[in-house]
């Protein structure tokens, strides 16, 4: 499989503050590649140089071997984006929406009709082409967004925290679309997330922290590289049990929302001998594979909160009902 994306060195400075410090990465055609980081990590940075809307204040990038600064316009003419802002006009209907970006594209005139039926087939709109936007759900905003950013056939759809701001449901729902267009368009994706879901259902992950890559694996890999099982119990007096587990098993052990949580190697075969022997009484017991977080966790000593969404998510997703 070829590489449709190629990035070396490429950096972004803002005065003496550098937001993103120098990534190199590839993407190979027709994966879904994930970045994730938490808010301020340098993702949303990194997209817009990748598809020409900021100039890099170092590096190169070449996607469907057109560098992005150089043949900006071929670069423009490979590429979808969805941004985490809506650009649709809401006064307008999803098919007048769809025209304009024919016509902005340069989408010959008896194609355009063809495009339009396929597109909005793929993230079921079709019966709501001539509905003023508006009128929709923001869930409806978002895959009419992704069936515009799919009108001239782009090589690579850059998604920029596509499901932000919307509730679980619909964010199933837009993954759903997401992984039909995979299947059915064959496109690569290219998108960020502060979500662990949505990292894990992509084939590769960049973890993005201070404007540095600092690790980049499938998420199969990334959970292994962080090696055992995570154990979370509960006791009837936590600090003690902290305290007694750390010194007795030579190990890290987190103290959060009541819960003790700490990494072993074999979690099950731990656990049996554990709850027989353990001095402290035991009120809860959990076994479970390491997830993403817990990876962020592992290589950064901190986690990834989802909950705790920048005031940007906030205000969007306030804007978006
Ligand atoms: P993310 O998408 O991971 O939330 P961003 O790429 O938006 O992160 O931001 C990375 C860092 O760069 C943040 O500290 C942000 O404040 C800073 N930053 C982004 N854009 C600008 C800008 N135009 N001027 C100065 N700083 C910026």
């Amino acid at each position: 499989m070829s590489n449709i994306l190629e990035v070396k060195g490429i950096k972004k400075r803002y005065k003496d503050f550098e937001a993103v410090k120098g990534i190199d990465l590839f993407v190979k055609e027709g994966e879904i590649f994930g970045f994730l980081g938490p808010n301020g990590a340098g993702k949303s940075t990194t997209i817009n140089m990748l598809s020409t809307i900021i100039k890099p204040s170092e590096g190169t990038a070449r996607i469907n071997g057109f560098d992005n600064v150089t043949e900006k316009n071929k670069v423009r003419a490979s590429i979808g984006l969805i941004f985490q802002e809506s650009t649709l006009d809401e006064k307008l209907t999803a098919n007048e929406n769809l025209m304009l970006h024919c016509k902005f594209y340069g989408i010959d005139k008896d194609k355009r009709e063809a495009r339009i039926q396929e597109v909005l087939q793929i993230v079921d709109l079709t019966d709501k082409r001539k509905n003023i936007v508006e009128t929709f759900s923001g869930g409806m905003k978002r895959r009419l967004e992704i069936a515009r950013g799919l009108l001239h056939y782009p090589k690579v759809l850059f998604l920029d925290e596509p499901t932000v701001g919307l509730d679980p449901q619909t964010r199933a729902h837009i993954w759903e679309y997401i992984l039909k267009l995979k299947e059915k368009a064959g496109i690569t994706i290219f998108l960020t997330t502060h979500y662990m879901d949505e990292a894990e259902i992509c084939d590769r992950v960049a973890v993005m922290d201070h404007g540095e890559l600092i690790a980049l694996d499938t998420p199969e890999q990334l959970k292994t590289n962080v090696g055992g099982d995570i154990i979370a119990i509960s006791t009837e007096n936590n600090q003690d049990a902290k305290q007694l587990i750390e010194q007795t098993y030579n190990t890290e052990v987190k103290l959060e929302q009541g819960i003790l949580t700490f990494q072993v190697d074999k979690g099950s075969e731990f656990l049996v001998n554990f709850v027989k022997e353990f001095d402290i009484p035991i009120t809860s017991v959990n076994l479970r594979r390491p997830t993403l977080n817990d990876v962020f966790l592992h290589l950064t000593g901190r986690e990834i909160r989802e909950e705790s969404a920048s005031s940007k998510d906030k205000m969007k997703r306030t804007m978006r009902g």
